[in-house]
């Protein structure tokens, strides 16, 4: 509305076009605000006024230098916020600064966004070699768990594979007993049976002894009888012999005597040979006494061997207990690695 030496402000003019979207911040303002009045030309276009005759002075109120309305067509809010005149070389100036300050803006925007990128990608960097790290110490661990269940199945193996030799020397000692137990019956049931044989053998013994004592007895009772009728031949002999006159034929009476000396001397005889016969029996007796004192020793030896041999095996029958025991506890043993082995491996 100023209106100063010819200059209108020109603000109520028709379409004039106020810019909403500058800034003020953008809008700078000139040193001399009574510049214009100097001026004979246009700021924006370089005409002189005078040339343009009609055409009505304005001057830009913000540079404040004499402009054409046709070089000012637009608005800018002043110092109160008015929307006053502006000249198109302020114009372009102010959009070209609002321009840059918004493209600063949107820089610093996007510098800032970068900047919080960098920062959250250093900080995933962070948490990623963080992690690195922690990968690599749980694989460190992994590998020394492994390492050492390893080292525990090869001490397992070589124990349950030591136990099992063990096991089958064992076995084997075990066979072998079973082995010379089995031999042993055999040689106690051979003794046995020698044993019995000798003892029916001793019992046939006995049974002739019995007979030939038997016989022995018969014979003493039939050398008695004969000892007696010898006794009563001679004392007949010698009754004879001592009343002479009651014998009245002398041959007859030698012939008696003769056949009574006879009688006398077979009788003799025959108890000579009984005795002999006695004696044969005694003999063999004996020997047959002395045969079954050797058999009975010999039984006697043979007993005592099965005892020796019975003991012995009572101890082998121990031995083998004892093995059994064993075995039965390596199995355990065993069965016990055998599980935790199966544990371990469970937790690998
Ligand atoms: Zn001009
Ligand atoms: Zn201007």
């Amino acid at each position: 509305m100023e209106k100063d030496e010819g200059y209108s402000s020109g603000d109520d003019e028709p379409g004039f076009r106020s810019s909403m979207i500058l800034n003020s911040s953008n809008l700078s303002f000139g040193e001399d605000p009574n510049a214009y009045k100097k001026d004979k030309a246009c700021n924006v276009c370089s005409n002189s006024f005078a040339v343009m005759g009609s055409s009505k002075k304005h001057y830009c109120k913000f540079c404040f230098r004499g402009v054409h309305a046709s070089c000012s067509k637009h608005k800018a809010p002043d110092r109160t916020g008015k929307n006053v005149r502006i000249c198109d070389r302020c114009y372009q100036k102010a959009i070209q600064d609002q321009v840059k300050d918004n493209l600063q803006k949107e820089l610093d925007k996007v510098n800032a966004e970068l900047e919080e990128i960098k920062k959250s990608m250093n900080t995933e960097k962070d948490q990623r070699k963080h992690e690195s790290y922690r990968r690599d110490g749980l694989e460190r661990k992994l590998e020394e768990m492994k390492a050492e269940n390893l080292r525990k199945e090869k001490e397992f193996n070589d124990q349950s594979e030591r136990l099992k030799k063990e096991l089958k020397t064992m076995e084997e000692d075990i066979e072998e007993l079973t082995r010379i137990l089995a031999s042993a019956d055999l040689e106690k049931k051979q003794r046995d049976e020698k044993i019995a044989s000798l003892k029916q053998e001793i019992n046939y013994l006995q049974t002739d002894t019995q007979t030939d004592i038997d016989k022995i007895t018969d014979l003493k009772r039939l050398i008695g009888e004969q000892e007696n009728e010898n006794e009563n031949l001679i004392k007949e002999l010698n009754s004879h012999t001592d009343i002479p006159g009651e014998v009245e034929n002398p041959l007859s009476r030698a012939n008696l005597l003769d056949s009574l000396k006879q009688k006398v001397s077979n009788a003799k005889d025959s108890q000579k040979d009984l005795k002999k016969e006695n004696e044969n029996l005694k003999k063999r007796l004996a020997s047959l006494r002395e045969e079954n004192t050797s058999k009975k020793a010999e039984i006697n030896k043979f007993e005592e061997g099965g005892m020796q041999r019975k003991r012995s095996m009572s101890k082998m029958s121990a031995d083998i207990k004892e093995l059994e025991t064993q075995i039965e506890f390596q199995e355990q043993e065993i069965a016990r690695l055998q599980e935790k082995l199966n544990n371990s491996r469970t937790l690998k």
